[in-house]
């Protein structure tokens, strides 16, 4: 709850990145690690927009078994490398408790998927660990049930946790998910973690992306975390909603007159 800590939590990162500050936090990225050219590629766009991680999975959790999985440790290495060249922090998603002590070197935050916000060992086991969390929301999750998965980490002794809207399943199919803009203030005041939204997952739609980024910073979160590839025609995972490098250049711009973006 807020009265444990009435300021908030803050997060800081080794190369002194502070998430749940002043500054509103940009993660972006493709939604695959594909190869190095195309992770370099992005790597240096996300770093000339403004952001401070690139994001990028290397083990993904596709709907079907026979859609491309990741890379997997090859994809970590290169996440890894670019990340250093570039100067970013690198987030990237956890699937399986075995998966922990691979990722480890090679990260700065894991990120827990939706498909896996009530994987309750995976999510013990994290609590374990004293690496950053990113938790996103379950794509039919109530707060309550968030906030419950919140304490599986939380109560292992990692308080490095952050939250994350991407969107929940309704009725209604034009856009992906519907983005519950309203879950920010509500886990803004229920909580004392970094509330983030990631406005990809939570519309599906590339041009709907900005908008609902913008919605977000105004509704109070205290980052974002979006999807960029230098050339989503050809993305293999999530080109649709993926942004145009020059979109997110943009878009960060227009969040600096919002908020105090780094
Ligand atoms: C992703 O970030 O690429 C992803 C798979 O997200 P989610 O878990 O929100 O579906
Ligand atoms: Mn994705």
């Amino acid at each position: 709850g807020r009265s444990f800590r009435p300021e908030g939590t803050r997060i800081t990162f080794p190369n002194g990145v502070v998430v749940g500050g002043e500054e509103v936090i940009i993660m972006a990225g493709p939604c695959s690690v594909e190869n190095r050219d195309q992770i370099l590629t992005s790597a240096r766009q996300v770093a000339a927009a403004g952001a401070q991680f690139l994001r990028g999975g290397a083990f993904k959790p596709r709907s079907s078994p026979y859609s491309f999985q990741g890379l997997g440790l090859e994809g970590l290495k290169l996440l890894r490398e670019v990340a250093d060249e570039t100067g970013l922090l690198v987030i990237t998603e956890v699937m399986e408790i075995s998966q922990i002590d691979v990722m480890l070197p090679y990260i700065d935050c894991f990120q827990v998927g939706a498909r896996n916000m009530q994987n309750f060992n995976l999510l013990r086991e994290l609590g374990y660990v004293r690496k950053p969390v990113l938790m996103k929301r379950g794509i039919a999750a109530t707060i309550e049930e968030v906030l419950l998965s919140a304490e599986y980490i939380l109560s292992g002794g990692n308080y490095d946790l952050m939250l994350c809207e991407r969107g929940i399943r309704t009725f209604e199919t034009y856009t992906r998910n519907t983005m519950d803009v309203s879950a920010i203030p509500v886990l803004k005041k229920l909580t004392h973690l970094p509330v983030f939204a990631d406005p990809s997952h939570g519309v599906g739609i590339r041009d709907l992306v900005p908008p609902m980024a913008l919605a977000s910073v105004a509704a109070g979160a205290d980052g974002l975390l979006m999807e960029m590839h230098p050339n989503p025609d050809k993305a293999m995972s999530d080109g649709a909603q993926s942004l145009r490098p020059e979109q997110l250049t943009e878009l960060v711009k227009k969040l600096k007159q919002l908020a105090p973006v780094v």
